[in-house]
């Protein structure tokens, strides 16, 4: 099997991969969840005419110029529904939210009369106020419908529901909310050499670090992980190891390591025999032996072994299958900057770690150090993975290059 294109490797793993069906759940549980459907207001918000301050509900005809004074005829508390009809002279006292009286057409703000009043303290009905500012019809009344008008569309199907959000749907009355099940995605190493975080390390062996790394970049997409069991460099461990990720009835599987052309790597016999291995090897660097395949119907994405290739290929090929299965934006943040320095590749598609700079009006990329893909210090400090094409080899410092963000673009600090 030849190089294949990070895009057509992309597109071959992306469409046998459908969304996952919808699920109700409580909207307090529904942070970061996609929603399914689209989201209308039924009716209009307020329903009815509402005061927006605290104050004195008027007949703006009453008072063509300020000073004026009008009777009390009612007292209308928030959530209250009045009966009180104003006649002329009349007025009503009436808080924030309140229903408007029929009859009135405008509100005057406390702060605007002469009255005042203590916190719980009621006022005598039949008493006079001075009302000391002339209003006009409308003021400080929200109209019904002003907030949202009865079929007006809220929120849109595939929205990744953030707080206001939540706020909106509560204000329109659901408890509950119908969103995409959120793929499980079973995260397996591979490996003789590797040993668990907190365990002593025997000699020759090394820390498991991808298993913890990916099961964490799964779970800041939005998917649920499940780290399974490490398995070692033999046909029957990573056999083992494939039935326990299935258990889980996983929506993808992402295993590391084992792929390549070491006289250990099973992993892809394996697959052939619980399924078929689809392709390997893309044309990218880092993260050529990349395989892909399913097993038992599953997707398995076979990821390289060293940590920084682990996660520049679960970057490039586990998140856009995992925003296919779940619904979310698959777009990526990208921003175009200038090479800081000459960089060079072997003519694969390159993905440079690169910390961004903002100089000149523009951002510049300069390249964490060590290019090394067991070196994950170069992700760590990295804002961004610089794109250097297929074919090309030297890029000369100052040449624009894509780059795409691995987090918010660096703020303040970095700025001139
Ligand atoms: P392999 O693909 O099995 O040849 O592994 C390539 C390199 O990645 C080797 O140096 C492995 O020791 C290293 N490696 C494999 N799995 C892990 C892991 N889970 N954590 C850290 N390094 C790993
Ligand atoms: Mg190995």
């Amino acid at each position: 099997m030849s190089l294949i294109s990070v895009e057509e490797a992309t597109h071959r793993i992306i469409s046998g991969l459908q969304r996952l069906p919808a699920e109700t759940i409580a909207l307090l549980d529904a942070l970061g969840r996609v929603l399914a459907l689209d989201i209308h207001a039924e009716t209009a918000m307020p329903a009815h005419a509402t005061s927006s301050m605290d104050g004195f509900a008027v007949r703006a005809a009453d008072l063509p110029q300020a000073p004026g004074v009008l009777k009390l005829a009612a007292d209308i508390p928030a959530g209250v529904m009045s009966a009180v009809e104003l006649g002329p002279g009349e007025a009503a006292r009436i808080m924030t939210g309140a229903i408007v009286p029929d009859g009135a057409d405008a509100v005057v703000p406390v702060e605007e009369t002469s009255a005042q009043w203590a916190a719980g303290e009621s006022v005598t009905l039949g008493a006079e106020i001075s009302i000391l500012r002339a209003p006009r019809p409308g003021d400080c009344i929200r109209p019904a419908g002003a907030d949202l008008m009865p079929g007006q569309a809220v929120l849109a199907a595939g929205t990744m529901l953030r707080p206001p959000d939540i706020g909106v749907l509560a204000a329109l009355g659901h408890a509950s909310v119908l969103v995409v099940r959120r793929p499980v995605v079973a995260i397996l190493s591979t490996g003789d050499e590797l040993a668990e975080p907190g365990q002593p390390l025997a000699p020759a062996q090394i820390y498991d670090a991808n298993s913890y790394a990916l099961t964490t970049l799964v779970q800041s997409w939005g998917a649920v992980p499940v780290r399974v069991p490490s398995a070692r460099d033999t046909l029957d461990s990573v056999r083992a190891a494939f039935h326990a990720a299935l258990a889980h009835s996983p929506d993808l599987v992402l295993s590391s390591a084992g792929v390549s052309v070491g006289a250990y790597d099973v992993v892809r016999s394996v697959i052939e025999e619980f399924g078929a291995v689809e392709f390997w090897r893309v044309n990218l660097r880092p993260g050529k032996p990349l395989a892909f395949g399913r097993i038992s119907g599953v997707s398995l994405i076979g990821l390289p072994g060293n940590p920084v290739s682990a996660l520049v290929t679960a970057e490039l090929f586990a998140r856009p299958a995992l925003a296919a299965l779940g619904g979310w934006p698959a777009a990526v943040e990208t921003v175009q900057a200038a090479a800081g320095e000459a960089l060079r590749s072997d003519g694969r598609r390159s993905y440079l770690r690169v910390i961004l700079r903002r100089e000149g009006g523009g951002w510049t990329a300069m390249t964490t150090g060590t290019q090394s893909s067991s070196a994950l210090l170069s992700l760590v400090l990295a804002d961004g993975l610089l794109i250097i094409p297929e074919g090309v080899t030297e890029v000369a410092p100052g040449t624009f290059c894509t780059v795409r963000l691995l987090r918010p673009l660096p703020a303040a600090a970095k700025q001139e």
